[in-house]
């Protein structure tokens, strides 16, 4: 058995989360290779080491006073070597640190010192070997991900490691400019550790005991999911649920591992499976629900609309020539409705109905803001008769107007429109109807 870790920055935010992570390593000797991020909160108010990474820096680079602020990153992870009653001194990184922010060595760089560090204590603290991501994680000229160049790096790199702590977040470019990924990203370098050694499973240490069927702070102590396919995950993550960096399903999904997701805290419970694909039935018929605030539906009417050819062209058009992105577009014989988010339509919206009138010459057109799109997604759906009308009855009994369906020709999934007022109830009310 050969398994990837990755600890997220609750997980290590102090000593003693330290210590729980370090035990779950040392639990199972498949355990080889471990993916830090930098130090999380460590209560709410406090700030994440990345956070104060940004903010030091910003300071180094317009030239005001950042010591101050470094000596207090420093003793974030002092407090922790001293808690793990580690021999081990960072002084000489720290100059170094101080030195690249005063030459002004970019945010990337500065961002990826809190991975960078915690691997170091990490790597100590196990008896493990400390490899940088800088020289195995590769980007290419134009700062994208290079996937296939880093697997070829990584892959050799690794078959000569017994075991590794390898920082997440960052990597570097050909010539050792170091790059980090976008928030949330060490993620991203477990999936691509996981994929590079064949693990058997990546798994993903977080504060909470897998992915949760909706959002804790709408539904009070929700169920957590068993397992969950990677299509699933992508629509739920789309509309808003977070448990995961979306990009890191990727370097795993090409090679069918499974994720699953782990609580530190609670290390018995056996957390989110994540999956290409399974035939285990989910408890229940939805997987799971997830949506999003702050959309606009502009109707578009139009008398024989449905036998007019390129009607709907014309009516995107209008969107695109603004630069406006559409989410659903459900429609009917005479009309057609287009929802786009409200915060990029709001400047534009007179000139895209001119653009409407103009190109399509509708009857009319109407616009209706705040709303709100609820995704209830589930695997099960398709072979379960009644979904749809066991959906629309709980939120008729919870008094609340539908304004769009959407039914994805996937069956995974049915999308619905509620003013924004409506979501948290509309939410409650499908969870209590379909998990029982
Ligand atoms: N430390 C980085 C962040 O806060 C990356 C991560 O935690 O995955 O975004």
């Amino acid at each position: 058995m050969n398994t990837v870790v990755k600890f997220g920055g609750s997980s290590l935010a102090n000593a003693e989360q330290f210590k729980k992570a370090a035990d779950i390593v040392r639990a199972d000797k498949a355990r080889r290779f471990v993916i830090p991020s930098a130090p999380g909160k460590r209560f709410p108010a406090d700030m994440k080491v990345t956070d104060m990474l940004y903010v030091c820096y910003a300071k180094a680079k317009s030239e005001k006073g950042f010591k101050k602020d470094l000596l207090a990153i420093k003793k974030r992870y002092q407090e922790i070597i001293d808690g793990l009653g580690l021999d081990l001194i960072l002084d000489d990184e720290f100059a170094v640190i101080e030195k690249n922010f005063t030459a002004h060595a970019g945010t990337s760089y500065a961002a990826s010192r809190g991975e960078y560090l915690n691997g170091i204590i990490m790597a100590k603290y196990l008896g493990f070997e400390f490899i940088d991501a800088a020289s195995v994680i590769r980007f290419d000229e134009d700062g994208h991900f290079d996937a296939e160049v880093t697997n070829r790096i990584l892959a050799s790199r690794l078959e000569k490691a017994e075991n590794a702590v390898i920082p997440g977040f960052y990597g570097a470019y050909e010539n050792g400019k170091v790059k980090t990924f976008s928030r949330g990203g060490s993620d991203i370098t477990g999936s691509i550790v996981a994929r590079a050694v064949m693990a058997d499973v990546y798994e993903n240490w977080t504060d909470v005991s897998g992915f949760l069927i909706a959002d804790p702070n709408i539904v009070k102590n929700p169920e957590s999911i068993e397992t969950i396919t990677y299509r699933e995950l992508r629509e739920l993550a789309y509309m808003g649920a977070s448990v995961l960096h979306e990009e890191a399903i990727f370097p795993v999904r090409r090679e069918a591992i499974p994720i699953n997701i782990r609580n530190t805290n609670r290390p018995e419970d056996s957390g989110t499976w994540i999956v290409e694909s399974t035939c285990q039935k989910s408890k229940y018929v939805i997987t799971g629900i997830a949506g999003k605030k702050g959309f606009c539906a502009v109707n578009v009417d139009k008398d024989l609309m449905n036998s007019e050819i390129g009607f709907g062209r014309k009516v995107l058009q209008a969107f695109e020539d603004n630069g406006i992105s559409f989410e659903h577009m459900p429609s009917g014989i005479d009309t057609l409705t287009v929802f786009v988010h409200q915060d990029e339509f709001a400047d534009k919206e007179q000139k895209v109905v001119a653009a409407i009138h103009r190109l399509a010459h509708p009857d009319h057109i109407e616009i209706e803001g705040d709303l709100a799109t609820i995704a209830v997604v589930g695997r099960g759906m398709k072979s379960t008769r009644g979904t749809a009308g066991r959906l629309f009855s709980a939120l008729t009994h919870a008094n609340i107007n539908i304004r769009m369906i959407d039914q994805g020709s996937s069956e995974l999934n049915i999308i619905i429109g509620v003013a924004n007022e409506d979501f948290e109830t509309a939410i409650k009310a499908i969870y209590d109807t379909f998990v029982e």
